[in-house]
């Protein structure tokens, strides 16, 4: 290649920088594999006759084997020792697990990588970027099957932290004193494989889902206010956490995600969300002492559509009403809001029906829609930071068009994006290194 490059070089007197940068590039690798090759070897000059095996008796030497990894150098060929145990029948090579690739042909390096193309994007442009930027040749399918495999060893280790979490043996988190934190929480729907939805209904009548609920939880903080009085969070303080799972498991799982940003050491707690039933038995059960808001704008969205079918055929009256009612939600007037309702003369059986549903609403939520007075504590109204990202962590990778996931590889990208868009990538690798 690089003689190719110097004979071109020499005809034209010019030099093709970018097929010189990627031709050295590629040597460059070669020369590395073989150093790598040569370290790995060298770190095992010496095989020990007999290993401790998980059963508690002693592995015995068998032979040595091949393997072949590949690396961020490029791929290459090793030999290990092979341990049998005379007792269990088990075998093992120490060395695969010392390095990290026990069952896998792929280094952490190399598996980190994809991870991180694997959580960002559609598998196969995974695939043309390793190949582009690392110049490292791996199948799409390579791609998936390692990002969701460490998703799913994040998502291991999350559950281990919830299990302790709830036996309440999590150690108190060591972080200076919070002023306000929150907690937000939404489902979002995935589309997910025909055979993932059977049995359950759509929410359109007799038609089965095409989506699953993916719930998702954020935590952050909240230390300053801006000139006009306006909270401000806290620059990079948001984490997230989610999951397609049950509103019980979901819970815990927020909890634990709180607890670990120091939910104890706030000085004041904060639940918002839209008025979903799930979120506030959440609330109630994990987050006793929080202050609990419905997100305004869901508020208001409840009276713009409820007016769409009041006065589907006076647009003039239907502004007028929504603005009438909603200078009493944003001024916390929830009780007058819900008289209104209740007085309001039903042309139909089925709009007397959507107006007691929309009184419930509001009735129910009244001590949530107190706006003026969490405005004059300074606290967030709006759910936004959990809508943003739902977007972000859930829509932008798992809901492109033509794209159905299985719960279990759903779950897998979710945890990575969670752990990535938290920015706990690097702490990942650290305990995987530490293990
Ligand atoms: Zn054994």
């Amino acid at each position: 290649m690089l003689r190719v490059i110097f004979a071109d070089l020499r005809k034209s007197g010019r030099l093709d920088l970018e097929a010189v940068e990627m031709a050295t590039r590629t040597a460059m690798h070669q020369a590395g594999a073989a150093v790598l090759k040569e370290l790995l070897q060298k770190s095992r000059s010496e095989v020990a006759r007999e290993v401790a095996c998980p059963c508690g008796q002693q592995a015995r030497f068998h032979e040595m084997r091949p393997k072949q990894i590949l690396t961020v150098l490029g791929r290459i060929y090793m030999q290990r020792a092979y341990y049998v145990c005379g007792h269990c029948h088990d075998g093992q090579s120490p060395l695969d697990w010392e390095l990290d690739i026990e069952g896998t042909e792929c280094s952490p390096g190399v598996r980190r990588m994809m991870a991180l193309v694997g959580s960002d994007g559609p598998f196969e442009h995974g695939r043309r970027q390793i190949e582009e930027l690392a110049g490292l040749d791996v199948t799409s399918k390579t791609i998936e099957r390692h990002a969701e495999t460490i998703g799913e060893d994040i998502a291991r280790q999350e559950e281990a932290e919830v299990q302790r979490a709830i036996q309440l043996d999590l150690p108190e988190v060591n972080v200076a004193d919070i002023p306000v934190m929150y907690v937000e929480m939404d489902g979002t729907g995935v589309p997910v494989v025909a055979s993932e939805t059977e049995g359950r209904m759509g929410k359109i009548e007799g038609q089965s889902a095409r989506t699953r609920e993916a719930k998702l939880g954020c935590v952050f903080t909240q230390t300053a206010t801006d000139d006009q009085g306006r909270p401000v969070r806290d620059e990079d303080s948001t984490t997230y956490t989610g999951a397609i799972e049950t509103a019980e498991l979901f819970g815990r799982r927020l909890y634990a995600e709180a607890h670990h940003r120091g939910w104890n050491r706030a000085k004041r707690k904060v639940v918002i969300g839209d008025g979903a039933i799930w979120i506030w038995n959440i609330a109630d059960e994990h987050f006793p002492t929080a202050i609990q808001i419905v997100d305004l704008y869901h508020a208001r969205q409840h009276l713009w559509e409820l007016s769409a079918k009041l006065f589907s055929s006076d647009p003039q009256q239907r502004l007028r009403w929504v603005k009438q009612l909603q200078q009493k939600l944003d001024a916390g007037k929830i009780e007058s809001l819900v008289k209104t309702l209740h007085a309001f003369p039903p042309s139909s059986d089925e709009l007397a029906k959507l107006l007691a549903t929309e009184s419930e609403y509001f009735a129910r939520n009244a001590e949530r829609m107190r706006y003026p007075k969490f405005r004059a504590d300074h606290l967030f109204i709006g759910s936004g930071v959990i809508e943003a990202g739902c977007k972000t962590v859930i829509g932008s990778r798992l809901k492109k068009s033509g794209m159905f996931w299985t719960v279990r590889g759903a779950n897998a990208i979710i945890a990575l994006r969670c752990n990535r868009l938290s920015d706990k990538f690097q702490d990942y690798w650290e305990s995987r290194r530490a293990a």
